[in-house]
């Protein structure tokens, strides 16, 4: 079967390398009448902690349960739609059409989004889309409409010439999509289609071949999610060629890449600062992580660590966002973090939760799982729209996109160029962009995120995320462990955690201890409470567990104001405010008499938890905690020069202010918005 399908596909293939290229993909997996995989794609040598399958959490109810079901009942079927009306399904079944050049990569993000929503539940819906798109890429597999046949035999010649393209950033994609239907339905399909394409690459390219680099980093990641899929180590060496081996910054035929940019083309240990294109930084910092975890490389792991801290010390936003200058999509330097000028790609967040879960699997250090948080309630779930039906691409820190400015943009219109040029005041989600990259991308987040929450290792389970839910798992040596996690976080500050299968030896439970919570206590079996107060950490109970154990964790979650380094000079005087993992953000629609931008605090903060009250509002924005209190305005209408050797009176009025979750900031209108506060004069 699959040899009569790789005929078809290559038919002017010599036979020999057909056979070759399946029967070795075959038998190294063990085939008979199939091709055995490692489904669960797991377990890594040099990994402190395992990833828990998405098929073993069960989500209770709660913020990412909400989003979940919104993702796969309205978000997925829609972007197949986008797809269709964009022509990026026409050009898989080989017919005409205006789909853009990388569409394969948006088309591949959705199956992997389609896939993880059926590790998790039956969706007849998504179950039946995804059964006609992958009936569409086998068909064309054999007509050569939409895997550009001849790539097979011939590699593209950007790829051939070492220029820029996206052909490896596709083949990338799609390897990861093939995976992850595979993973969800036992159907090898999609991967008889892309496998020999990158067998392909493969043979041609590479040490002691012709030289290659991933343009876009993206196949990087895919290279060693096949190897660990497949178990065939010459995925895992093609990664390690592309990440540490190629090195084209000398090479006269390349002498006008800017490869900087790309942060690929040249070995990844030789990077000492994260720069350059975003997506293409953390999506190779993900590659360049999954690689140590196969082989151990010191000199790589040092270097991730190094990269690392050169972003959360100097170059992420406050809400996890990465990226700080538009022109280019680019990093900016240390410091250089503007707020209406940011742009803060929804994918470059998705990169960075994705590159801090390999870090915390490598390391098990909870800074890594802080990074995540942050990350996935403010820089990535920004990018979303509580309904699930429009999308940001940027998701800067203030905006001034009041409703006169946008009313004369449509998904037609090229909003990212426009962005780039004026960069400011157009700030608005939408249904599809003529680069709707981030949707397809947003969406797989969603549907992957039951995976987050847990983890294990021989030590014991660790519980990285609180959301209600279910485990549903076993230890490495095969012993079954479930437990149910209940909370209301991150609104409430309480989590209880029932074991109800357990082994029956010793083992620990991790449980994370946030950096932002001042104290935490942990009771077991209702005990004195263990008061812990080091945040930022997991703290470890070990002891012979029992069914129905039950664990009682509480985090203080006060209101508090996150100052920045003065060295980012636009936050000097500033402050936000943040809950619990929630950092907050006004907007003009809960100011009607003053501009969100003429708002400040008090000068002295230390009391900001009285002054402000949380409060829980079930009907505001799908359910969110509001910051509500006392505040004061500038009332500076009556000041009509531009300058004056005269100080501006400034005056300050007292008002009341309501500050909303960052996230849900645009999901009421158009509207201005700021995340960073300024400080009232020390007198006022
Ligand atoms: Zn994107």
């Amino acid at each position: 079967m699959l040899i009569r399908m790789f005929i078809l596909r290559v038919p002017l293939l010599p036979f020999l390398f057909c056979v070759h290229s399946v029967a070795g993909y075959a038998a190294e997996n063990n085939a008979g009448s199939g091709i055995k995989l490692d489904v669960e794609n797991s377990l890594s040598p040099f990994a402190i902690l395992n990833d828990v399958p998405i098929r073993a959490v069960t989500l209770g109810e709660g913020i990412w349960s909400t989003r979940f079901r919104t993702n796969a009942k309205t978000s997925i079927p829609a972007f197949y739609e986008s797809l269709e009306k964009a022509g990026v399904l026409d050009k898989l079944r080989g017919r005409s059409n205006k789909a853009r050049g990388n569409s394969d990569a948006d088309l591949a993000k959705w199956i992997e989004a389609a896939s993880y929503v059926l590790q998790s539940q039956e969706n007849e819906t998504i179950g039946n889309l995804l059964h006609e798109v992958v009936n569409d890429i086998s068909a064309s597999a054999g007509n050569g409409g939409y895997l550009h046949t001849r790539y097979m035999i011939k590699m593209p010649p950007a790829l051939d010439k070492l220029r820029p393209g996206g052909y490896l950033y596709c083949l990338g994609h799609l390897l990861q999509a093939a995976i992850a239907y595979h993973q969800a339905t036992g159907d090898n399909r999609l991967l008889d289609v892309f496998v020999p394409y990158i067998d392909n690459v493969v043979e041609q390219f590479g040490s002691g071949k012709k030289p290659c680099w991933s343009g876009h980093p993206e196949i990087e990641i895919a290279l060693v999610e096949l190897y660990k899929t497949t178990g065939n180590k010459k995925y895992l060496d093609f990664a390690r060629y592309l990440l540490e081996e190629v090195d084209l910054t000398d090479n006269a035929k390349t002498s006008d890449i800017n490869f900087d940019h790309y942060f690929s083309g040249a070995p990844f240990s030789s990077r000492k600062t994260i720069s350059g294109h975003a997506v293409c930084a953390l999506y190779r910092c993900c590659g360049a992580t999954g690689l140590y975890l196969e082989t151990g490389e010191d000199k790589i792991y040092r270097n991730l660590l190094t990269l690392w801290h050169d972003l959360t010390e100097g170059k992420m936003y406050v809400t996890g966002g990465v990226g700080s200058r538009p022109a280019d999509e680019a990093i900016g330097d240390s410091y250089e973090l503007p707020n209406e000028r940011g742009y803060a790609e929804t994918c470059a967040a998705i990169a960075n939760i994705m590159w801090n879960r390999q870090m915390l699997n490598a390391t098990g250090k909870a800074c890594f799982t802080d990074v995540i948080e942050r990350t996935l309630y403010s820089g990535f779930l920004s990018g979303v729209s509580i309904d699930g039906r429009t999308y940001f691409y940027w998701n800067p820190l203030a905006s001034r996109s009041n409703a006169s400015k946008l009313r004369k943009f449509s998904e037609d219109d090229n909003l990212i160029a426009a962005k780039k040029s004026t960069g400011i005041g157009l700030d608005v989600r939408l249904p599809y962009y003529q680069t709707p990259c981030c949707i397809p991308n947003a969406q797989r987040m969603i549907a992957s995120l039951p995976g987050y929450i847990y983890g294990t290792n021989s030590q014991g389970v660790w519980i990285h995320l609180y959301h209600s839910s279910r485990l549903d798992w076993h230890f490495q040596d095969g012993t079954k462990l479930s437990l149910s996690q209940s909370t209301k976080y991150p609104w409430q500050n309480t989590v209880n955690i029932v074991f109800d299968e357990v082994p029956s030896g010793k083992f620990s439970l991790f449980v994370r201890i946030p950096h932002w919570t001042t104290k935490a206590t942990v009771a077991v079996n209702e005990q004195s409470p263990c008061i812990v107060n080091n945040p930022g950490s997991y703290h470890q109970i070990r002891r012979r567990w029992q069914a129905n154990d039950r664990v009682e964790i509480t985090f203080d979650m006060p209101i508090r104001a996150v100052h920045a380094n003065p060295q980012v000079r636009q936050n000097r005087g500033r402050v936000a405010l943040q809950r619990g993992p929630i950092v907050y953000c006004l907007e003009s629609v809960d100011h009607q008499d003053t501009s969100v931008f003429d708002i400040v605090l008090p000068f002295d903060l230390s009391d900001i938890d009285d002054a402000l009250e949380a409060r829980f509002e079930p009907d505001l924005l799908g359910g969110v905690v509001t910051l509500r209190g006392a505040a004061l305005a500038y009332d500076s209408s009556s000041e009509k020069k531009l300058y004056s050797f005269a100080p501006f009176s400034g005056n300050l009025k007292p008002i009341k202010i309501t500050a909303i979750p960052y996230f849900a900031w645009a999901n009421r209108g158009p509207s201005e918005m700021t995340v960073w506060i300024p400080q009232a004069p020390k007198n006022r």
